[in-house]
């Protein structure tokens, strides 16, 4: 069946229930009917095949997408029969199935989700850190005064894993204030807030006025806290310089550097553990996780809180000469940023990518406190796709 565009009278567009924007996208041109499935043609001439069974499971009809929740109400089925009319009007998609349901498409929705297109998205990639990598940096009113500056900030952690916002208020609590406009915090043994200060009878590195070297934080967790906020509201001591490195960059340093190195770091889970009075918690995962692709994900490493290493015996020892490459190649000098935190400072980082630690400081100096606390990912991405339905 060949279906002619009807004239450019004015159409309604079909209600997709869907607030993600796809006014600018190309209408449809064109449709034609065949046993596996409906040939579409855009104003922009992008064709697509959509077969049947997606058409009829992706009905935004109020009996099959719930009309408030957006839900989807209807189960895909496994076979289905062609639809018996199909029509175009003013670009859109009206199909009439044989048990006389019908299903409208707007053709700018379909166009969007045609088969072989890149999904549309307003995040960014991940990049790794290079040569030519620079700190982004937001002021905090532009970050609280509008949504340009909170989408910068949250593209930059986002493709980054590390921004600054910088000259904010020296205000007790500002950390959760902010971190509430993106998402809940997100809670740990440690607490959802805490202050990283010396303090008497430390239960953790952080407490102490020791340099830090370079980890992530609670690999030991099945799901390690995705992003950590840490506002300074006073940095008058000598020293406590705070280091980060870029664990994408410096993995894909490894694998090239070391292939067998990375595989080895890639591919053998190791115990990481935290225990005290009351918690014990534990988890067997590698060092660098990878995607299908063989992308890095994520990088779990902390030395503290790493457990009794438990591999075949045969292992153990390339096993230490990797860990040790890969501690080596992150403290060096050119992967490494330093940062001297000013009050009203807050970094932001991705603790599933970018490692942190400091530099010692004299608590007899002057007095160090910053307040931090987490954030998932999940909430990043919700925000920008939120403020992406108003560019
Ligand atoms: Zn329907």
């Amino acid at each position: 069946m060949h279906t002619a565009p009807s004239p450019d009278a004015p159409v309604d567009s079909p209600a997709m229930h869907e607030l993600a924007p796809y006014a600018d996208a190309p209408r449809l041109r064109d449709a034609r009917s065949s046993a596996d499935g409906l040939r579409l043609t855009w104003e922009d001439d992008a064709q697509a095949r959509l077969p049947w069974l997606w058409l009829r499971d992706h009905c935004a009809c109020t009996e099959c997408r719930h009309p408030q929740t957006r839900e989807r109400l209807a189960l895909p089925r496994a076979d289905i029969d062609p639809a018996s009319e199909t029509r175009l009007e003013g670009g859109h998609l009206l199909l009439t199935w044989p048990d006389g349901h019908e299903s409208r498409f707007d053709g700018r929705w379909l166009h969007q989700r045609r088969p072989g297109s890149t999904a549309i998205s307003p995040l960014p990639a991940p990049r790794p850190w290079s040569d030519d990598y620079r700190l982004a940096r937001v002021a905090h009113a532009a970050f609280t005064g509008g949504v340009d500056g909170e989408r910068a900030w949250l593209e930059a952690l986002l493709r980054d894993g590390l921004v600054l916002l910088e000259n904010g208020p020296l205000a007790d609590e500002e950390v959760s204030r902010l971190a509430t406009r993106i998402g809940p915090l997100r809670a740990t043994n440690f607490g959802a807030r805490f202050d990283v200060q010396s303090k008497p009878n430390p239960n953790n590195a952080a407490y102490t006025a020791i340099a830090l070297a370079l980890h992530t934080d609670l690999p030991n967790w099945q799901h390690p806290p995705d992003i950590q906020l840490l506002y300074c509201l006073e940095n008058d001591a000598e020293g406590g310089e705070s280091l980060f490195a870029d664990g994408y960059q410096v993995a894909e340093t490894l694998r090239q550097e070391d292939p067998e190195a990375f595989r080895l770091l890639s591919e053998m889970p190791i115990d990481f553990r935290f225990q005290d009075e009351d918690q014990d918690i534990a988890v067997c995962a590698p060092i660098l996780t990878c995607n299908a692709e063989g992308r890095v994900v994520d990088v779990r490493f902390n030395n503290w809180i790493r457990d009794t290493l438990r591999l075949p015996a045969e292992v153990i020892e390339p096993w230490y000469r990797a860990y040790h490459r890969f501690w080596t190649l992150l403290h060096e000098p050119r992967h490494q940023l330093d940062l001297t935190l000013r009050p009203g400072d807050m970094i932001a980082f991705d603790n599933r990518r970018v490692l942190h630690g400091r530099g010692a400081f004299d608590p007899n100096t002057g007095r160090r406190h910053l307040q931090g606390t987490y954030l998932d990912r999940d909430m990043l991405e919700s925000r920008l796709r939120v403020l992406a339905r108003h560019p």
